[in-house]
């Protein structure tokens, strides 16, 4: 049985293609057969942080019709498969978002996990990544404007038949605050999956075209997704 995950937020820049690279690597890591999708067409971030922002073929081609899923798939840390979007607004004016749904369905059964980084913001294209999921995993920030823009997402996700998982809570000043961790369960109505430490470490290594857990394994940002990935698959 698949699962498909989607990592939505609402508000930008909250950390959702961060959340997408290193759950989907550390569940690779834990020999799931795991892919990470971008479905963020417009601002195609999840091949770059991984080095794999110069490939031939890309989700663009395949939702215009170019080429095939297959094609548009490349090897990423610790074996987990990637699916980057191009770059090119070219490549962007050409693609039918529609169309993705279709195209998925070629490739859900040939893994355990399909995890996909959804694009910020409410709009035409945004439903299409909420609409697939078998559940939405939503990342927030420790701000009033993320949070509201998260429940949001929630609300709209529910509205079309989606089930929201839980929360991630990134950029943490302290993982181990539980008054903001209930108090952002209260506020959302979902379970806290866990929380992301501020950690320059991240940053390091989206430079350095590698996710975190791969390149610092032993840092605060990459512990955490440890905990959050052994939770999502029921190991220690
Ligand atoms: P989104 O996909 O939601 O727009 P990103 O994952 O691209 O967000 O993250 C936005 C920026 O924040 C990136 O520069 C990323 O490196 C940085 N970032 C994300 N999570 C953390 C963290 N826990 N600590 C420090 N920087 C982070
Ligand atoms: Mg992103």
């Amino acid at each position: 049985m698949t699962t498909v995950f989607t990592i939505a937020s609402g508000k930008g820049g909250t950390g959702k293609t961060t959340v997408t690279a290193n759950l989907g690597s550390m569940l690779a890591y834990h020999k799931k057969r795991t892919f990470i999708l971008d479905s963020d067409m417009g601002m195609a971030n999840l091949g770059l942080i991984l080095g794999l922002e110069n490939m031939p073929v890309t989700l663009h081609e395949v939702l215009a019709g170019k080429a095939d899923i297959h094609e548009a798939i490349y090897e990423g840390p610790y074996g987990v498969m990637v699916i980057p979007s191009g770059l090119s607004l070219e490549g962007f004016k050409k693609s039918d978002p529609e169309k993705l749904t279709d195209i998925l369905k070629d490739i859900v059964d040939e893994c355990d996990y399909l995890i996909i980084d959804a694009p910020a913001g409410i709009n035409h294209d945004g439903i299409v990544p909420l609409a697939i999921a078998d559940e939405i995993i939503l990342v927030v920030n420790p701000d009033i404007s993320s949070l509201v823009d998260a429940l949001k997402t929630k609300m709209l996700t529910e509205m079309i038949g989606g089930k929201v998982k839980g929360a991630i809570i990134n950029r943490i000043g302290n993982v181990n605050d539980t008054n903001t961790r209930s108090q952002i369960e209260k506020m959302l109505g979902v379970p806290v999956l866990g929380m992301i430490p501020e950690d320059v470490n991240v940053r390091r290594a989206s430079a350095g075209r590698s996710p975190v857990v791969s390149k610092f394994p032993t840092s605060e940002a990459s512990r955490a997704f440890r905990r959050i990935s052994a939770s999502i698959i029921g190991v220690d």
